[in-house]
């Protein structure tokens, strides 16, 4: 075995962050971390407790005037000191997220601890800026920031979602407190480690780790947080939303997806399968933008389907470490359960098995699910409408151009999707008709400058670049 590339050893950690250092948290309750891998415990973090929230929280408020009052090149030199501390542990970073949430090694490296880094560089730039001022009529209208921000984040993208939060946070001169998904905790003690090392001022960025219900509810109902950032389930969004109403305090959401790619009969099928098979499997499809219908025209179906089992059957499912291993487990038993619970649903509803399913073979131990294809698969039914977090496409067919938008467009939700077609102008006709907030005409890469985020119950307000710094800023009008 490569030394190198082994797991971390065991991972725990005793302690909050809280003004600038560690702190000893209020309660000796723990949080176990898993190995998804493997199914065993390789460590523990405190259980955050509202009391820890309270902390947290003063801290925050009393570093906020400071920080907001910090010019923005000196924002700027901090984040790019954040920057240079994180990048020096991308290694650690990509190691731990393949243990704790199974990502393969090569993805881990490239996406988990390569997206963050990339996001706070465009954040380093974005912070040197002064907020955008303008006149209308009589008025000076400037941009402020919003002032204390609860940051709650999922496991899926550990510090990809937790660095699309605090970076344009610190940027626009918030002050914030996290609380990491208590499934992958430690690559956010990762990150503080890099603050810890980049000397930001104490109180601009604390960690209380736990659980949703107890530190998640107690940040997103305290009175003294102005923002709350979220990205996780639609359904703990509504909880979210609920409790910051009970004060009118802002939020953003990043919630679920049902993303749709659609695929003309002119398209070059088979890059469009390809990159669209890559998509739905990438992070083991847990991954909010996952393009989880793939529409077919009917001119091309068959041999779309073809090209579909082809592509699923080189995703070989193992150990995150092993560099031939393309999938990893589900990042918990929970979430494998509820995986294969719906792959059961479709097969009871009818829907015609391409790949995978529920006898598919799989590792002695681990929460793996086999890649599953779907074909014909209802565009009403359960698995084309809801979020199924998991390594299962649906495949539909549709006779015309009206038909697919109308498909894409039949769900509540609306994060992301992609059209492939010979005709650039066609696609992009298609992308203008789609209710999503992002979509990739011929496989156009991601942009980390551009506003991300859904329509509909994908969530509220967007993320990264200017938008999601201007995210965290309240406009006032100066009227002279
Ligand atoms: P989740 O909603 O269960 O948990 C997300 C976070 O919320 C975790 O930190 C959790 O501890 C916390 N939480 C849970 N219950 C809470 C409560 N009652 N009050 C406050 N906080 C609470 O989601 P998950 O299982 O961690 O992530 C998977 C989901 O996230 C999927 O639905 C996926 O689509 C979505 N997601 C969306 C995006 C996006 O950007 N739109 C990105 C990643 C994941």
């Amino acid at each position: 075995m490569d030394l190198a590339a082994a797991p971390p050893a065991l991972l725990t950690r005793r302690h909050l962050h809280i003004a600038g250092d560690w702190a000893d948290p209020s309660s000796d309750d723990t949080v176990p971390v898993e190995n998804p891998a493997t199914a065993s415990i390789i460590g523990e973090v405190p259980a955050g407790t509202p009391a820890d929230v309270d902390r947290a929280v003063a801290a925050a408020r009393a570093a906020f005037p400071g920080w907001a009052a910090t010019a923005p090149e000196q924002r700027a030199a901090h984040l790019d000191r954040l920057h240079t501390a994180l990048a020096a542990r991308a290694d650690e970073i990509a190691r731990t997220v393949a243990t704790e949430l199974g990502t393969p090694l090569k993805l881990a490296t490239r996406v988990q601890a390569g997206l963050p880094l990339k996001v706070l560089r465009s954040m380093v730039d974005l912070a040197a800026r002064p907020a955008a001022e303008h006149t209308v009529g009589n008025s000076l209208v400037v941009r402020e920031p919003v002032g204390v921000v609860g940051a709650i984040t999922p496991w899926n993208y550990p510090l990809h979602q937790v660095v699309a939060k605090v970076a344009p946070a610190l940027a626009a001169g918030c002050t914030v407190v996290l609380k990491p998904s208590e499934l992958t905790p430690l690559t956010a003690y990762l990150l503080f480690d890099a603050i810890t090392d980049a000397g930001l001022p104490p109180g601009v960025v604390n960690l209380v780790p736990g659980t949703g219900p107890v530190v998640g509810e107690a940040l997103a109902a305290h009175p003294d947080v102005d923002l709350v950032s979220f990205t996780g389930s639609t359904a703990t969004g509504r909880r979210i939303a609920h409790l910051a109403a009970e004060r009118i305090a802002r939020v953003s959401l990043e919630l679920g997806g049902k993303s749709a790619n659609i695929v003309l009969a002119d398209a070059d099928l088979p890059t469009a399968v390809k990159v669209g098979v890559g998509n739905a499997l990438l992070n083991s499809g847990q991954t909010c933008t996952a393009w989880t219908r793939m529409l077919v025209h009917r001119d091309r179906y068959d041999e779309a389907l073809d090209l579909v089992a082809a592509a699923v059957a080189g995703y070989r499912l193992g150990d995150p470490f092993d560099p031939a291993t393309r999938l990893g487990p589900l990042a918990s038993a929970a979430q494998a359960r509820r995986v294969r619970d719906h792959v059961d649903r479709a097969l009871a509803d009818g829907a015609r098995l391409v790949a995978g399913g529920p006898d598919a073979p799989l590792p002695p131990q681990g929460h793996f699910v086999a890649p599953t294809v779907f074909a014909d698969v209802h565009p009403d039914s359960a698995l084309a409408q809801e979020e199924v977090f998991g390594p299962v496409l649906a495949v539909i067919p549709f006779a015309d151009t009206d038909e697919a938008v109308a498909i894409a467009n039949n769900s509540r939700y609306g994060l992301a999707g992609a059209v492939w077609s010979a005709d650039p102008d066609a696609a992009l006709a298609v992308a203008r008709r789609m209710r999503t907030g992002q979509v990739d005409v011929n496989g156009g890469a991601f942009n980390p400058l551009a506003p991300f985020g859904g329509y509909k119950q994908s969530g509220l307000g967007r993320e990264l670049g200017a938008y999601g710094v201007e995210e965290f800023t309240e406009l006032k009008a100066i009227q002279r």
